[in-house]
């Protein structure tokens, strides 16, 4: 990362003191801030885009795609230099890609693939993501009846971490070992409706299940509460580091919690942004290579992070790292 805010400086300089003084514009399109990790991923961005002198502009989509289009126009009329966008649909995306393309102004796409090699995709390994909630749940829960809670299917995150978790389990699955008994996507990342689909699956399945795989932690809060509602505590496993799932990890109630720390991902964002709005080509951003994975095979620039797995083991590094003090992890433990 380090390297990428020197390629950032080292192309400012041949700037115009006006436009230095200035500095570039980063319009940055969220999908929405339903879950509590994007404030944290936008406030680290803010900052890296700040430190390389530049603005930052930015507006909420509040789960809609067409508001995200318009959004996204409206960021352009006001003369963005790059955009950072984390799209609410991938494929309803297409127009402002565009849009962009036709302006000449680079686009990341934030943490979900938009999948078009005119875009740069910075995000974790979702894949990985899905195989560390897979195996953590493995490992306290070998067999039996299983049930995946899955996220919104217009983002790719929802297809990549099934494929992670399939990885893992797909063997025992094929062997019998374990058995699927329930597989739901969840409209719009909603807790409620991942609780709705949990009531549903055990109501099928005379609460016989034994492992829960939830495709994020607000999901698996709703799981949880159907759960309890029934008086069962099995594993369950989940993403995002949230505080509350931190916590359901340290009484017992969750099992995992996969962390992508935001504050990374927003860092990197805004020192990329910043080295493409002022002229570094896509290819030549330090630390990137060539992403190919996604459901069209499209070869695009990327960085992938690695996330890092919070059991009741470990909680001491969400801790050390300042993600979560130590009252509040472990608060009721
Ligand atoms: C992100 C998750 C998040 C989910 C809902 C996914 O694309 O990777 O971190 O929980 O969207 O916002």
């Amino acid at each position: 990362m380090k390297k990428i805010i020197a390629a950032a400086v080292i192309a400012t300089v041949g700037f115009s003191s006006a436009a230095f003084a200035e500095g570039l514009r980063i319009g940055v399109s969220w999908a929405s801030f339903q879950e509590e990790r994007w404030k944290i991923d936008e406030a680290a961005m803010v900052s890296a885009i700040e430190a390389n002198g530049n603005t930052y502009v930015s507006a909420d989509a509040q789960s809609s795609s067409a508001k995200q289009l318009t959004d996204i126009e409206a960021l352009m009329s006001q003369g963005v230099d790059a955009l950072i966008i984390n799209a609410w649909d991938k494929d309803a995306i297409g127009p402002a890609i565009d849009a962009a393309a036709n302006e000449g102004i680079p686009v990341i796409g934030y943490d979900r693939l938009i999948e078009d090699d005119r875009t740069f995709y910075l995000t974790f390994d979702n894949v990985g993501v899905g195989r560390i909630i897979a195996k953590s749940v493995v490992a306290v829960q070998p067999e039996g009846n299983y049930a995946i809670i899955k996220g919104d299917p217009g983002d790719p995150n929802a297809a990549f971490l099934l494929q992670g978790m399939m990885e893992v389990i797909g063997a025992d699955v094929e062997a019998g070992k374990i058995k699927i008994v329930g597989e739901a996507f969840s409209d719009s990342w909603k807790p409620e409706n991942a609780q709705k689909n949990m009531e549903q699956i055990l109501t099928a399945n005379d609460n016989n299940v034994d492992a829960v795989l939830s495709e994020n932690d607000g999901m698996a809060g709703g799981v949880v509460a159907a759960l309890g509602a029934q008086g069962l505590v099995i594993p369950v496993g989940g993403q995002d580091g949230d505080l509350a799932a931190i916590n359901r990890v340290a009484r017992g109630s969750q099992t995992v919690s996969v962390w992508k720390d935001a504050r990374a991902l927003g860092k990197a964002a805004g020192e990329i942004a910043s080295a493409l709005a002022s002229g570094t080509a896509m290819a030549d951003i330090e630390g990137a290579g060539i992403f190919s994975d996604g459901e069209k095979g499209t070869p695009i620039n990327a960085i992938l992070l690695e996330p890092t797995p919070l059991t009741r083991d470990n909680l001491n590094v969400a801790i050390e790292a300042g993600h979560i003090s130590k009252e509040q992890a472990c608060e009721g433990a």
